[in-house]
């Protein structure tokens, strides 16, 4: 009989943020990921939290060996982390959002070289919108589309990466959407995608109601990423 896979070793990248939070809590409930560095921008209060030691930002180097970083920072945090992955050839799952054109570009030269897999939205739930959002817009030639999105206060990029996602999915549709977002309350993340045509419209919508869900497919990916070959790889590629 075949030996079990030992544990993938993971590094959590934004730990001390509301993802980081999520994915070091869930991450202790699987058998298949251990979390073995949390990275926090600044000095982490304590050394070991729960068993998982923690290191600043700028104590990168001294990671111990990891399989995977999973990284739900902010853009300024995304540089040195995948040079961290190229340097020791591992694998980086990046939900972080509002990077500039020439971070994507830095992914993409990465995943030259190690598996990448970055995504505006970890969602089963937005990964099908997607597709659902290309097919009406192909659909629907000459309506409006509006996408309209919501976050909480604290968020920090708008529109949202997941909205510019859709976007993009409209416009492999032919549509030429725009763009509005709200920033209210304590909302994880909601999403409509309106086609408004002469007397009729038409909305796909997502609502998140708890992080939990991103958080959940991160680290689902992040298990399936281990020992892949380099590439980009995107959501539905992992899901199995
Ligand atoms: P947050 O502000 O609660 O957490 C971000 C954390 O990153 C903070 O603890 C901050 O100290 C840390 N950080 C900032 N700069 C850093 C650096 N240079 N090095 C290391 N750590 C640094 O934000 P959040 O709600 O946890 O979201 C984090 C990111 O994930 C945002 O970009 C958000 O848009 C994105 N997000 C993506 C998804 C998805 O499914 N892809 C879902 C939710 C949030």
């Amino acid at each position: 009989m075949n030996e079990p896979s030992p544990p993938v070793r993971l590094l959590i990248h934004g730990a001390a943020g509301r993802m980081g939070q999520a994915l070091l809590r869930l991450a202790g409930e699987r058998d298949d990921v251990d979390v073995v560095a949390a990275v926090t921008r600044s000095k982490p209060a304590q050394r070991v939290i729960d068993g998982v030691p923690h290191f600043s930002a700028t104590e990168l180097e001294a990671v111990p060996e990891f399989d995977v970083a999973i990284d739900f920072s902010l853009p300024q945090g995304l540089d040195p982390l995948l040079a961290l992955c190229v340097s020791r050839g591992r694998a980086l799952v990046s939900g972080t959002t509002g990077l500039e054109p020439e971070q994507r570009a830095a992914l993409d030269a990465a995943a030259g070289n190690i598996p990448v897999l970055w995504a505006s939205n970890f969602s089963l739930g937005v990964a099908i919108l997607n597709e659902l959002v290309a097919r009406a817009a192909a659909a629907l030639p000459g309506w409006d589309c509006d996408i309209v999105e919501s976050h909480h206060v604290h968020k920090k990029d708008a529109p949202s990466g997941t909205a510019l996602t859709l976007g993009e999915h409209a416009r492999t549709g032919g549509a030429q959407p725009r763009y509005a977002a709200l920033r209210a309350g304590d909302i994880i993340g909601e999403h409509t995608v309106q086609f408004t045509g002469l007397g009729e419209r038409v909305e796909l919508i997502h609502r998140a109601t708890s992080r939990d869900i991103f958080a959940r497919g991160a680290l689902h990916a992040a298990a399936r990423l281990r020992g892949r070959p380099p590439g980009h790889y995107r959501v539905t590629d992992l899901l199995s």
